[in-house]
């Protein structure tokens, strides 16, 4: 409704507006709604509603995006030690049920079990591996430790849960399970004299964190439907190379403890496996077994399906209609409550909405079109968003400039940040315009720098919704976060108890930290929507190329192999120079004009000009088709850079590597030429 006479608002009037309205205490209700409530996957469509019907409320035209899934539920479980035949012990496998945390004793909770994890029962021997990265087993191979036919007991960390199991499945073993280990909560522990949950700040013995136990560095969304919408009908793949064989469970440190008691003083010493990170926080010795005639009977009994989930898409229409800014977070959890995640950054989304209703009012309509994403399934995958960038890859996906992520927006003070390099100095300057909610005088930036020290760029691995925009699409992403330290309270990751009732005692208490983290997204839309030149430094990309090279060099001397990367170099070079050509010409215009033809080139080499990054697919796993990011192969949530390259170069394959070498150079060339025009 523009209001008659009234001139449009200046971007510096917008911010006031929005940052006016952001508050703590609507931010809190939407908390309390969505943290009491069902929110596994193709369940949750009351939620998908609810927030339809909100951003309609706040002005903004929204509609649910429905597919149909392939998942698993959780139908029974168990899981008991015999030592000689004698029955030692039985895992208790829940969470305590705490009166001080109400939605711990929901009717709706969800048993603790892995999304996409093999329905069965095995009965054997065990080995416990550490994290069970693949570098774990394969010291435990090569020192002689026979795997076949064992199931593996491994912690939390370093790799992505999925990848553990993949790796055991590999050596031939039969089952996984996978604990959390006081030891990687850094100083607050019990055992430093900190009290658990709910009492205390530390983890709670019974926590156990659920999750998707895909093989996700290889692909994300639907496992059936690789590469296209899991729309009613569409044509369904075998997704076994993408899901586990062999069955697994979650377990809590209480659960876990008598397993590894048992393996006490048994096969290799902790101090013989010789691996960082191998040991834990608990009064055991860590070794690795077999222990003879020690056998865990596991069973997992899940239930495959065809779901619907739904994905809750609000659009707010700009005036330019090519160049499109998504903000988004999935909607669905494995619990009950989710207050970190995923409801911080939903809570988010819901003020963000009403704060642009606010806008909207006073007749704001934005330059730029704004679509805002309440995405479900990520949990087993990130298959809501995938599926929706899947459906819309020829027209929609074309125009975006940006996606913006705020998955877990609040499970500590510390500001994190996850971005492609050209929106980098968007993000640095935004914070720098939002005050810290704990230190007066003081910016989110002077934290952040105070915290993080001198580093660089940290660019897109996966874990969450960013995933398919930026790697099988090459679009801009932000991925923005507040996350605990090592002296903070113990986020309780996938467990019951990141809850409603944990938030407002440990976590944020006040929610002063997702009112901040409102106030740096709206910031970072506005800024990407409003400013007449897009806000991406191509400079900055160039400085970033420079770095991966760098860091490449490092690897091949590691490795101890000869490349010749100077294709690489050569094209890096003349991309440096185009880079700074454009970013002369930006500044030449600046603050420009709408409408202005210059204008329009450079925003759309600007804002397009990642594109020229996407190739066929990484070899291996064709869902990543970014030639200069990829999750990791064996890590999966981390970044490796140059990955055609780099991987290759990991493995000591030189052919592989030159002829990388050689396609990734050709891509820098072509988009240095895009970028010169
Ligand atoms: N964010 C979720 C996790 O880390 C989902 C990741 C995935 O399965 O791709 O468990
Ligand atoms: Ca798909
Ligand atoms: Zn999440
Ligand atoms: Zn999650």
């Amino acid at each position: 409704r523009p209001v008659p006479g009234r001139p449009g608002l200046t971007l510096a009037e917008q911010e006031t507006i929005i940052t006016e309205s952001i508050s703590n205490t609507t931010i809190s209700q939407w908390s309390y709604y969505y943290t009491h409530g069902k929110h596994l996957a193709g369940t949750n469509k009351s939620t998908a509603e609810w927030t339809r019907d909100k951003w309609i409320e706040y002005g903004i035209p929204s509609h649910l995006a429905e597919y149909e899934v392939y998942l698993n539920y959780p139908v029974s479980h168990s899981l008991s030690l015999a030592i000689d035949g004698e029955e030692e012990f039985v895992a208790g496998l829940e969470e305590d049920v705490l009166p001080e945390d109400p939605t711990t004793g929901a009717k709706d909770r969800v048993p603790t079990f892995h999304g996409y994890s093999k329905s069965g029962r095995v009965e054997a021997e065990y080995v416990y591996v550490g994290m069970g990265g693949k570098r774990d087993y394969q010291r435990l191979v090569d020192l002689g430790v026979d795997l076949k036919g064992k199931i593996a007991l491994a912690k939390y960390g370093g790799a992505f849960r999925g990848l553990k199991v993949k790796y055991a499945q590999e050596q031939g073993m039969i089952g996984v399970l996978m604990y959390s280990d006081p030891g990687d909560d850094g100083d607050i522990t019990e055992g430093n004299g900190y009290a658990a949950y709910p009492a205390g700040p530390a983890r709670n013995p019974s926590s156990v964190q659920r999750g998707s136990a895909a093989f996700l560095a290889t692909m994300a969304g639907d496992p059936t439907t690789p590469g296209y919408p899991s729309k009613p009908g569409a044509e369904r793949r075998d997704p076994s190379e993408f899901i586990p064989s062999i069955p697994s469970l979650p377990l809590s440190f209480k659960d876990a403890l008598p397993f590894l008691q048992a393996l006490d003083g048994y096969g290799l010493t902790a101090a013989e496996v010789d691996r960082s990170g191998w040991t834990g926080g608990l009064n055991v010795s860590y070794s690795v077994g077999p222990r003879p005639g020690a056998v865990i009977n596991l069973s997992n009994e899940v239930d495959y399906t065809y779901a619907p989930i739904w994905n809750t898409i609000g659009i707010i229409n700009g005036t330019i209609e090519d160049e499109v800014i998504v903000i988004g977070n999935h909607r669905d959890a494995w619990i009950v409550g989710g207050a970190s995640d995923p409801s911080s950054g939903t809570a988010v989304l819901i003020e963000l909405s009403k704060a642009f209703g606010e806008l909207l009012e006073q007749g704001w309509k934005p330059k730029r079109t704004i679509i805002l994403a309440s995405w479900d399934a990520e949990e087993y995958g990130l298959i809501g968003s995938t599926e929706w960038v899947e459906e819309f890859a020829t027209w929609a996906v074309p125009n975006m400039v940006a996606y913006v992520n705020v998955d877990v927006a609040v499970s500590g003070p510390h500001f994190h940040l996850a971005v492609t390099p050209e929106l980098f100095s968007l993000v640095e300057g935004t914070i720098k315009d939002v005050p810290s909610p704990k230190a007066p005088g003081k910016s989110i930036y002077d934290e952040w720098v105070a915290d993080r020290g001198p580093s660089r760029v940290r660019v897109p691995g996966t874990g969450s919704d960013f995933t398919a925009f930026v790697h099988t699409s090459g679009i801009a992403i932000i991925d923005l976060s507040f996350k605990r330290g090592p002296n903070d309270p113990v986020y309780h990751y996938h467990s019951n108890y990141d809850s409603y009732a944990w938030m407002t005692r440990w976590g944020d208490p006040y929610f002063a930290y997702h009112s901040t983290m409102a106030q740096i997204a709206a910031k970072t839309v506005l800024r990407i929507s409003e400013n007449v030149l897009l806000p991406h430094n191509v400079a900055t990309f160039s400085t970033a190329l420079q770095f991966f090279l760098s860091d490449l060099k490092d690897e091949i001397t590691i490795v101890g192999i000869t490349l010749n990367v100077s294709p690489l170099e050569a094209a890096i070079s003349r991309f440096m120079a185009a880079a700074g050509d454009l970013m002369a010409i930006k500044e030449a215009l600046e603050p420009g004009e709408w409408g202005g033809e210059q204008e329009a080139i450079v925003n759309e080499r600007l804002g397009k000009f990642e594109r020229g990054f996407i190739g066929d697919g990484l070899p291996g796993r064709v869902f990543y088709k970014h030639l200069i990011y990829a999750p990791g192969v064996e890590t999966g949530y981390g970044a490796t850079t140059l990955p055609g390259i780099t991987e290759a170069v990991r493995v000591g394959d030189v052919k592989e590597a030159t002829k990388y070498v050689g396609i990734t150079a050709a891509a820098i060339d072509e988009v240095a030429k895009f970028l010169e025009g």
